[in-house]
């Protein structure tokens, strides 16, 4: 155990933090009282000072493409594809000039399917403003499946289809390729990785693991919840 912990101290000591790619869900000006959709908001207010707090500390924001090896970095993420992505967060990393990525649950576009976690509410981004926000060189577009099931309860095809589905909704939207993926709930096993190997995704990205160390070089990728606090 003593020995144990002495290994952590020392790779700790030799890998040091390179960077951390954040998750996020909802950006919005007044948060929710329920505390299972509260825990997915940030304000807007929060989210800059945040960042601004970063920047300080001396870390570049990098987009999802290229992570560098070296320095110390920040990639902001978000999930899902609410529009207040688009309506509140957008504007103000545009002022900012910080570059993220949305990972789209592409039955929530529109609002064609409803969010079982905001029953009845219409919060869905809309394809125009996914085409508009995919044409900004800051924005990337990745996928988060059809339906946002867990996908490890699911049998191989089942998988594929719910990821495969998503990249190629996205694709013919955008007109371009999708190469980035998030698993819903961070939930997969390795029928998902084997999938997203075979559909030619550049990066994945799970739901937790804290930051990325130095020599490094994680498949899935791990990122830090950011949740403003309660
Ligand atoms: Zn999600």
């Amino acid at each position: 155990m003593i020995l144990h912990k002495i290994d952590r101290k020392l790779y700790k000591l030799f890998h040091p933090v390179v960077g951390e790619i954040w998750m996020l869900h909802r950006v919005v000006e007044q948060r929710s009282e329920k505390p299972e959709q509260r825990e997915l908001e940030v304000t807007p207010t929060w989210l800059e000072n945040k960042i601004r707090e970063y920047q300080n500390k001396g870390y570049s924001f990098v987009p999802i493409e290229q992570l560098p090896n070296k320095g110390r970095w920040v990639c902001l993420t978000f999930d899902d594809g609410y529009r207040d992505n688009y309506a509140i967060a957008y504007p103000l990393l545009k002022k900012m000039g910080i570059p993220f990525a949305i990972y789209v649950t592409t039955g929530i576009i529109n609002n064609q399917q409803e969010m079982w976690w905001y029953p009845k509410e219409k919060l869905g981004i809309g394809a125009e403003e996914l085409k508009q926000l995919d044409k900004d060189p800051l924005c990337t577009i990745g996928a988060h499946t059809v339906s946002h099931p867990k996908l490890d309860s699911l049998i191989y095809d089942q998988q594929y289809q719910e990821i495969a589905a998503s990249k190629r909704t996205l694709e013919a939207l955008l007109g371009h390729e999708v190469r980035h993926f998030s698993f819903p709930h961070g939930a997969h096993n390795d029928d998902t990785l084997k999938i997203c190997r075979e559909l030619g995704f550049q990066t994945i990205v799970q739901s937790w693991g804290g930051p990325i160390r130095r020599g490094e070089n994680p498949c899935p990728l791990p990122r830090i919840n950011q949740t403003e606090s309660r």
